[in-house]
């Protein structure tokens, strides 16, 4: 199959042949009996989410594998790593194969699964973190992602133990007491609305003790939807060390923020706009921009959280916490990042395939389109805007902020290993 007029990154418009899943051939001019019209859109190497609920097993009324592999595809992604906060939770060797093998079967892109790092995520006892690495699944990333390990110990003996097979512990960075309550970040709105806050400080202090952990044993830490301005000068100082920190931010934490509470365009309290870690200051977003930009925060991963319309849809207090994310990524980075000047389009593949694909050790993704390299493309087309229409979505789940909302760009096609899942923007 041959792929034309597409421009790699961004580049000179070229023509692609793929065959056997692989990248054959680039040039101008190929020819063959099958052929893509690529319209002239930007070629990135297939997106990588570090970070995706897909709620299955336990929530299939939010998310299957099926929908939230559609959904990713539809978004551009060729894998995703599936959050263990699933019910039963992905702390056994059991659970994790249980979700690795609905990806191979249903998956419109590679399905990755995430093990946690305590037993049911309570933040008492390891889960079986060897086990987890040496089964079918292979796991590399371990999570309790929507919790904190909390507990020093645990969190120093989880970061020694990953070490034996190069593994990783992405950290949801919460102290838990400073955030008991807590319904959205604490500063003037929160004052404003008599929401109980959720300081800044309660991010950063378990970022600075993770990190001095992580150096403290020699292992790699990696730090889930960095929020605030203050985590980023931590990071900063980490990556200044040496140490092998990582750090990822969500799309909305780019775009949005906390006065959305107050005043928006669907009115106050909307639960809309109700996330773990919460929606922060224009300042923050800023200092995230730059961060981004600049390398210290290495990756954007998605937190694609979807949530059914009775758990969203009523009083902030009661309000389930996230968003989804998957469809509307690409976009919301174009909008925060390259049309504001701060990344070009290989920025861009660094940090949504690149960088998230070496950090969970993903071999056959994040790799240059060149000759040899896994067929693994996204196209998209950054010249039109569009309104974002949740019905739209390939999810089970409508819970965006972005709805109505003008963003840029939209994904024409997304290729797995040389086969399409997504076409003229549907699914295949
Ligand atoms: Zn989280």
């Amino acid at each position: 199959m041959i792929i034309k007029n597409v421009r790699i990154l961004g580049g000179e418009p070229v023509d692609i042949r793929v065959a056997d899943g692989l990248i054959a051939e680039i040039g101008p001019g190929l020819e063959g009996p099958e052929t893509v019209d690529g319209q002239g859109a930007v070629a990135l190497p297939g997106l990588v989410d570090l970070h995706t609920h897909l709620r299955e097993p336990g929530r299939e009324d939010a998310e299957t594998v099926q929908s939230g592999t559609q959904s990713a595809a539809r978004g551009g992604y060729t894998a995703v790593h599936a959050m263990a906060n699933t019910s039963p939770v992905a702390d056994t060797a059991g659970v994790v194969e249980q979700v690795w093998r609905l990806g191979r079967e249903f998956g419109h892109c590679d399905v990755h699964p995430v093990g946690a790092v305590t037993v049911g995520l309570e933040g008492r006892q390891l889960a079986e973190l060897g086990a987890m690495a040496d089964s079918a699944a292979r796991v590399r990333v371990f999570s309790d992602d929507g919790k904190c390990v909390d507990d020093a110990v645990l969190m120093r003996r989880a970061l020694e133990y990953v070490k034996a097979f190069d593994g990783v512990v992405a950290q949801h960075a919460q102290e838990p007491r400073l955030t008991s309550g807590a319904q959205m970040n604490e500063g003037v709105v929160s004052g404003k609305l008599g929401l109980t806050g959720w300081p800044a400080v309660a991010e950063e202090a378990i970022i600075a003790r993770d990190c001095l952990l992580a150096a403290h044993v020699g292992s790699r830490l990696h730090v889930c939807h960095v929020s605030t301005a203050g985590s980023v000068e931590i990071l900063r100082w980490a990556k200044s060390k040496g140490w092998n920190v990582t750090a990822e931010v969500t799309p909305h934490h780019l775009l949005l923020t906390d006065d959305l509470v107050e005043e928006s365009p669907v009115g106050a309290y909307n639960p809309i706009y109700k996330v773990n870690p919460p929606l922060r200051t224009r300042a923050d977003v800023e200092a995230l921009r730059a961060a981004l930009a600049d390398g210290t925060i290495d990756i954007v991963a998605t937190d694609h959280a979807p949530h059914p319309v009775e758990d969203k849809e009523t009083e902030w207090s009661a309000a389930a916490m996230g968003m989804v994310g998957l469809e509307t990524a690409l976009s919301v980075v174009q909008e925060a990042m390259v049309e504001t000047g701060l990344l070009d389009w290989e920025g861009v593949a660094q940090r949504m395939s690149v960088a998230p694909a070496r950090i969970g050790r993903l071999a056959g993704h994040g790799q240059p389109l060149t000759p040899g390299s896994p067929a693994n493309i996204t196209l998209y087309d950054p010249s039109v805007r569009t309104k974002v229409d949740p019905s739209a979505f390939a999810s089970k789940s409508r819970n965006t902020p972005y709805e109505g909302m003008s963003l840029p760009g939209r994904v024409m096609a997304t290729f797995l290993r040389g086969r399409p899942t997504v076409l003229e923007g549907k699914l295949v």
